[in-house]
């Protein structure tokens, strides 16, 4: 018989000449069982997504009462699906009063998209502006405002007038101009490693957005739903933006994305064209139905003070010479080291040593944590120590090379 082993890196498209390989057989809570019955401490969260961990009970058994009564009924926007009436409900009772229409997709990508195509029909223009080591998708649009040139380079040509700015420079924020349709920004970049911008710094770009006429889009695909330390990220700014992006963690587990805007701004895509934003599956009601029960549980257990939480002992444990920097902003943590050599190392020793990290796109030199939100102290101090220890080896092998 062929072994999963063989038919993944034979059937399954491959993305790197170097994948993890691990097989997981079950996850549950904040740990992923491998074939032999191997315990891994997620610390990923599998890139920002599990933030109940797995399995959640209520997500569960959402997902299994949704299938249950129905699936998909009809391409997007058609239905009165109670599922996407809810979820939309729960969302607009959680944020600023001019946030209150989201338009649910499959994914970050199609959210990214979605807001491109809303700001162009919104203002009339074309120019999109982001900042340098930004992530917001893979998909052609996406990319094209994607803060990282070896990553596009052999996908050209990608769309015309997205302009790049510095992510924190504040005399850059001058580029936006009444050309500009919107610039896309993360209030926290995650894929740079972590980077909290400085203070005022999205309060200037917000005062630049009404003085031109152009919009605001916020990007917490990746900082939303808790992580922070706030249910959203942007709330520590008291910066609102135009249209707000979510994705990965709004699902709980299951696939969902959405880009949130004032009803005025989006009701723009009902007529020159109808149908100005068309998707098959966008708002599947099961993924509706375990991003509700998600973001239920986030709002009882007031899970982003979990996040905080979390980043206090991290902050507080991870002491260590090879330690170049501790960067984070609640449960979104980067641990920059000299090397992107030396990070590999480490990563590699956590997970032979049961622990689950990674690296950050545009900073391979930093590890990643961003646990699950459910994490307890007492498990995340062991966490910390097992990075401790995959440090203090990484470092004395150097040292005997
Ligand atoms: N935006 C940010 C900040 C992200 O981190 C990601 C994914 O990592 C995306 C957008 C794209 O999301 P997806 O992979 O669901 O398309």
């Amino acid at each position: 018989m062929i072994s999963n082993r063989e038919l993944f890196l034979r059937h399954v498209a491959q993305t790197s000449t170097a994948p993890l390989m691990l097989e997981i057989q079950e996850a549950k809570g904040v740990y992923l069982f491998g074939k032999s019955g191997k315990k891994y401490l997620d610390m990923i969260s599998g890139i920002s997504v599990s933030s109940l961990g797995h399995g959640h009970p209520e997500i569960v058994e959402a997902v299994k009462h949704q299938a249950e009564k129905f699936m998909h009924l009809m391409v997007y926007g058609e239905y009165a699906q109670y599922p996407q009436s809810e979820l939309a409900h729960l969302l607009s009772e959680n944020l600023p009063a001019s946030l209150n229409s989201c338009y649910f997709v499959n994914s970050g990508a199609e959210a990214t998209e979605g807001a491109m195509k809303l700001a162009k029909k919104v203002t009339g223009r074309s120019e999109i502006i982001y900042c340098k080591s930004s992530y917001h998708g893979s998909s052609q649009g996406a990319l094209s405002i994607m803060g990282d040139e070896y990553f596009k380079q052999n996908f050209r040509p990608l769309l015309p007038d997205c302009k790049m700015i510095e992510y924190g420079n504040s005399s850059d924020i001058e580029k936006i101009s009444k050309k500009t349709a919107c610039i896309f920004i993360e209030p926290v970049q995650a894929e740079s490693g972590v980077t909290v911008p400085p203070e005022e710094y999205l309060q200037s770009i917000r005062k630049k957005c009404d003085e031109t006429g152009a919009l605001l889009v916020f990007d917490e695909i990746q900082t939303g739903m808790g992580r922070t330390g706030t249910l959203f990220a942007f709330e520590q700014s008291g910066v609102v933006p135009d249209i707000l992006l979510l994705a990965k963690a709004l699902g709980g587990g299951m696939p969902i994305g959405t880009f949130i805007a004032s009803k005025n701004l989006m009701d723009n895509f009902t007529d020159n064209p109808v149908l100005g934003h068309i998707t098959t599956f966008g708002g599947h009601p099961v993924s509706c139905a375990a991003a509700k029960a998600s973001l239920k549980v986030i709002l009882r257990e007031k899970l982003w003070e979990n996040a905080l939480r979390l980043e206090a002992l991290f902050k507080k444990e991870l002491k260590h010479q090879k330690i170049v920097s501790f960067r984070s902003k609640g449960a979104l943590m980067a641990i920059e080291f000299e090397s992107e050599k030396f990070n590999r190392d480490v990563i590699s020793k956590c997970i032979e040593s049961g622990l689950i990290t990674d690296w950050f796109l545009f900073a391979p030199h930093c590890l990643r944590l961003a646990p699950p939100l459910i994490m307890d102290l007492e498990t995340a101090k062991k966490a910390s120590q097992i990075i401790l220890q995959a440090i203090e080896e990484t470092a004395l092998n150097e040292k005997t090379a």
